[in-house]
C-alpha cells in the first residue's frame, strides 16, 4: 500500500508502480481529493485492476456513474463509432445526432424538452437558471427577488453556485460571498417545507434529492416526495429533483420518483447518462418552463456534442435490454438483508440503509473518528472498493450488473472485515 509523499522518488524503471502514479499526482496535482492509495488501470464490469494486476470489486461505481458497468461494450462500441465520424460542432451549427438523443431522452422519461449539458452540477445549475427564468416570465415575481429552497444536507456539485445551497463548511469554507436567494430547510420535513412556501411568495422552486447521496445515503420517509410533489403544486414552486445519483436504475426503479409516483417540474441527471465514459448531463421540463429560455441566454461548447449523445442513447439503452433496475432491486435486497444479519453479530454497526444498489452502513461511532476509513481500508486489501462518505458513513454502490455470486462475495469480505475489526 502506497502513502502521500511531496516527492518523485521512482526512477523510470519503476514508472508503472501505484507509489510513482501517487507521487505523480500529489507533485503536480491540486490537492483537491484524498483518494485511497489504490491506483487502477483498468476496469470491466463490476470488476477494476490496479496496475499491480490485482483486481478488485468496485462498490463505489465512481459514485454511481458506472452503472452500466465499466466498459460496457455497447457503450464503448457507440463511442468509438461516432468518434470517429464527428466529436464536437458547438450549438454554433445543428448535428444529426443532437435531435435523435434529445427525442430519445424526453421519450424515455416523459417530458416534452430536454437540455443537455456536460457535468453533473451544470444540470443543477441549468434547472436553477430555468426556475428563475420562470419564476420571471410565468410566476410572475419581481426583477432579482426569486427564490428557491433547498434541503439541509443536500449536495448538488462544487461551483459556487451549488455550494451556495451547501450546509458543509468543508465545501463553503473560505468562499464566500455567496449567491443570495436560497433558503434552507430540514430534509424529509414537510411541515418545514410548507412553512417556508406559506410564508413568501418570492419562492419558485424546491430542489431536492430523492435521496441524500453525499450526505450518507439518507432515505426519506415513504410519502416525503408525494408530499412534495403536494406542495409544490399548491403554491406553485417548481420541484426540482436532482437524480444525479439517484437516477437511471440505481435505486431499483428508472427514477427514484417512481417509487412515489410522482413527477418532478425540472428532472436533473448527469452521471449514469453516459455509463461513466463522458461527461454528459441534463435537465428535462415541460416547454411552459423549457421555453423561457431563449438562444443565447444560457449554453455549454459540449453540451450536447454528438458524441455526448451516441454514448447516451447506448448508455439508457443497456439499462433497459439488461433490466439493471430490477437487478438493483434484487441485489440491493440481498445487500441490505444480508448486512441487516451482519448488524445482529456486530455492534459497530449502527444503520444499514438505502434503496437499490444506493446503501450505506453507518458506523457506531462519532463523525469525526476514523474508523470508517479504516474499515474501507482494510476492504481495500481484500479486494473490494468503497469509500467512507462523511466521517462515519460507508456509502455501498457497485454497478448495477453485479450478480448474485459477485454480491454473495462481496458480502463475504465485509462481514469478513467488519467481524474481525479491532477498535
Ligand atoms: N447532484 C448530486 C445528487 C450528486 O451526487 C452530484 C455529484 O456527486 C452532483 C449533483 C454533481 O455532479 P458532478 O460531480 O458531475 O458535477
Amino acid at each position: 500500500m502506497a502513502s502521500y509523499t511531496n516527492t518523485i522518488t521512482q526512477d523510470t524503471a519503476t514508472l508503472d508502480t501505484s507509489q510513482y502514479a501517487i507521487e505523480l499526482e500529489y507533485k503536480y496535482g491540486a490537492h483537491n481529493y484524498k483518494p485511497m492509495p489504490v491506483v487502477l488501470a483498468k476496469g470491466l464490469g463490476v470488476h477494476v485492476w490496479d496496475v499491480e494486476g490485482k483486481q478488485y470489486l468496485d462498490f463505489l461505481s465512481a459514485y454511481s456513474a458506472v452503472s452500466q458497468g465499466h466498459c460496457h461494450p455497447d457503450i464503448v462500441a457507440a463511442m468509438i463509432e461516432q468518434a470517429q465520424k464527428l466529436t464536437l460542432t458547438s450549438r454554433a451549427f445543428y448535428n444529426d445526432q443532437l435531435g435523435e438523443c434529445e427525442k430519445f431522452l424526453c421519450e424515455y422519461f416523459g417530458y416534452d424538452k430536454v437540455l443537455m449539458m456536460n457535468s453533473g452540477v451544470e444540470g443543477g445549475e441549468t434547472a436553477l437558471k430555468l426556475t428563475r427564468k420562470w419564476a420571471y416570465k410565468v410566476k410572475g415575481i419581481a426583477p432579482n427577488k426569486a427564490k428557491t429552497v433547498y434541503a439541509s444536507g443536500n449536495f448538488w456539485g462544487r461551483t459556487l453556485a451549488a455550494i451556495s445551497s451547501s450546509t458543509d463548511p468543508s465545501s463553503t469554507d473560505d468562499y464566500g460571498p455567496f449567491l443570495p436567494g436560497v433558503i434552507l430547510v430540514p430534509y424529509d420535513d414537510l411541515n418545514a417545507l410548507e412553512d417556508a412556501f406559506k410564508n413568501d411568495p418570492d419562492i419558485a422552486g424546491f430542489m431536492v434529492e430523492p435521496i441524500q447521496g453525499e450526505a450518507g445515503v439518507v432515505v426519506p420517509q415513504d410519502g416525503y416526495l408525494k408530499g412534495v410533489r403536494g406542495l409544490c403544486t399548491k403554491y406553485n414552486v417548481l420541484f426540482i429533483a436532482d437524480e444525479v445519483q439517484t437516477g437511471i436504475g440505481r435505486t431499483g426503479k428508472r427514477l427514484a420518483c417512481d417509487w412515489e409516483g410522482v413527477k418532478p417540474d425540472i428532472l436533473v441527471l448527469g452521471k449514469a447518462l453516459s455509463g461513466g465514459t463522458i461527461p454528459v448531463s441534463a435537465a428535462l421540463a415541460n416547454d411552459e418552463i423549457m421555453l423561457t429560455i431563449a438562444p443565447g441566454e444560457h449554453g455549454s461548447t459540449y453540451g450536447g456534442n454528438p458524441l455526448a449523445c451516441a454514448v447516451t442513447i447506448a448508455a439508457l439503452k443497456v439499462v433497459e435490454d439488461e433490466n439493471l433496475a430490477e437487478n438493483a432491486e434484487l441485489m440491493g435486497q440481498l445487500f441490505r438483508n444480508k448486512m441487516l444479519a451482519l448488524q445482529k453479530q456486530c455492534s459497530l454497526i449502527e444503520t444499514v440503509r438505502g434503496k437499490g444498489l444506493l446503501n450505506a452502513i453507518v458506523i457506531n461511532d462519532t463523525e469525526d473518528s476514523p474508523t470508517a476509513m479504516k474499515l474501507c481500508y482494510q476492504m481495500m486489501d481484500k479486494g473490494l472498493l468503497c469509500k467512507p462518505t462523511h466521517g462515519n458513513k460507508i456509502r455501498f454502490a457497485p454497478p448495477l450488473v453485479i450478480n448474485e455470486e459477485q454480491m454473495n462475495l462481496a458480502c463475504d469480505i465485509i462481514s469478513g472485515v467488519f467481524l474481525d475489526y479491532k477498535m
